[in-house]
């Protein structure tokens, strides 16, 4: 499986990095190995000083496809779940200062913890779900994805053209206002809703 992952895709949290708003969807990838699941613990890397959580709502393939179109890109995701894109910013600043891949920053062992899936049937509305972060028991992120700049079906249509869908991929879909960076000991909870659906601690 692999993992694809949006970036720059709530406006307010590009202002609080002071990117550019992209014209089309930023598309990075994570190997399998970023992958943690069950609220297994996240091992803070010695390589970085400053790993920051970036909670996003995360999209699960259902059915190999490529080059979708936007109306019929429902038919290929069945389950959504919550998950933090660790990115270790330090390293990311030098990347991008340099215009090089962020790989280093943004796909090492234990990068993307993922919460368990709720079917489509749990979410009404796709346009407005809540989901949020709460570290050590206090909201730190808090969104909704009525705030997207690009919506699930535009995301999985855009990325279908790229890269072929497989079913048991996973798509990041970006995050809101409100990174920071997590320390040792921190307790780490996700949110779709009112429901707690991932909670690790950083060790
Ligand atoms: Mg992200």
């Amino acid at each position: 499986m692999k993992i694809i992952a949006i970036g720059r895709n709530y406006a307010e949290h590009i202002a609080e990095l002071q990117n550019e708003r992209p014209t089309e969807p930023v598309v990075f990838l994570k190997p399998d190995t970023a992958l943690l699941k069950d609220n297994a613990p996240f091992y803070h890397p010695s390589f970085s000083q400053d790993i920051h959580h970036e909670v996003e709502l995360v999209l699960r393939i259902c059915k190999e496809g490529k080059h979708i179109e936007p109306e019929f890109a429902h038919k290929y995701y069945d389950q959504i779940g919550v998950g933090i894109d660790f990115t270790a910013r330090d390293l990311q600043s030098e990347l991008k200062a340099k215009g090089l891949p962020w790989e280093k920053a943004k796909a090492f062992n234990g990068s993307a913890p993922v919460s368990g899936f709720l079917p489509m049937e749990h979410f009404p509305d796709k346009q407005h779900i809540d989901f949020g972060l709460k570290v050590n028991g206090e909201w730190r992120q808090q969104g909704n994805t009525s705030l997207m700049l690009y919506d699930f079906d535009y995301l999985v249509a855009h990325v279908s053209h790229y890269f072929t869908l497989k079913t048991g991929d996973l798509i990041f879909t970006g995050t809101p206002k409100g990174v920071a960076a997590v320390k040792v000991g921190d307790r780490l909870q996700a949110y779709i809703g009112e429901e707690c659906l991932l909670d690790f601690e950083v060790k």
